[in-house]
């Protein structure tokens, strides 16, 4: 299975924002963009320009980035979310964000999306108690999400267990701490997708 195996501070660096891809280090001064906030390589410093297509490549980039996803799988994205009733760039969004891994950070069962993608892919998770490791899985209204059984006691679940306590939840998932289980309520609407997205400009850019 492909996947990124370079720097991700650098994809920060690239887009020019925070992409929240290392848990606890994105929240401390130890993070690249707060020591360098140019792009990385040896022209970073200069100005760049970019013209309207350059614009829209830099914001599929940066969604894609944010979510962990591929190109290949990212472009099967759209076009499920085209063919679909309603808005492109919403429908993208709303399918991006019920990725399983995604499911699993949102809820702050892991400290980011490569965290909760590689405990997935290591059979930490259960979908309405059947073990699920794949990191790409569709979660649907209605799925119960919970640690394993033989995982819950360990670290890290244990600790991002003890740490959810209080903590707030996007509106389409809820937490049951006494069972310790995730609950998928609704589909994710726009207002959930709190990150800086411009959605349109992803549609304008594959419309091409
Ligand atoms: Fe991005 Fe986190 Fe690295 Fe900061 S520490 S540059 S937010 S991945």
């Amino acid at each position: 299975m492909a996947r990124y195996r370079d720097s991700l501070c650098r994809l920060c660096r690239r887009e020019g924002i925070k992409l929240f891809l290392k848990a606890e280090r994105c929240l401390t001064v130890k993070c690249a963009i707060e020591k360098r906030a140019y792009p990385p390589g040896q022209h970073g410093q200069g100005r760049p320009k970019f013209s309207e297509y350059g614009v829209q490549l830099r914001e599929k980039q940066k969604v894609r980035r944010i979510y962990g996803v591929l190109e290949k799988q990212f472009r099967k994205y759209f076009k499920i979310a085209d063919r679909k009733k309603g808005v492109t760039g919403e429908n993208l969004l709303q399918l991006l964000e019920m990725r399983f891994d995604n499911v699993v950070y949102r809820l702050g069962l892991a400290g980011s999306r490569n965290a909760a993608r590689q405990l997935v892919r290591h059979n930490h998770f259960y979908v309405n108690g059947r073990r699920v490791n794949i990191p790409s899985y569709m979660v649907k209204k209605g799925d119960v999400i919970a640690p394993a059984p033989n995982k819950a006691e360990k670290f890290p679940i244990k600790t991002a267990l003890e740490g959810m306590r209080g903590k707030s939840l996007p509106q389409w998932l809820a937490f049951d701490e006494d069972n310790k289980q995730g609950l998928i309520q609704s589909l994710p609407s726009r207002e959930d997708v709190t990150l800086p997205i411009q959605e349109q400009l992803i549609v304008e850019l594959y419309s091409r």
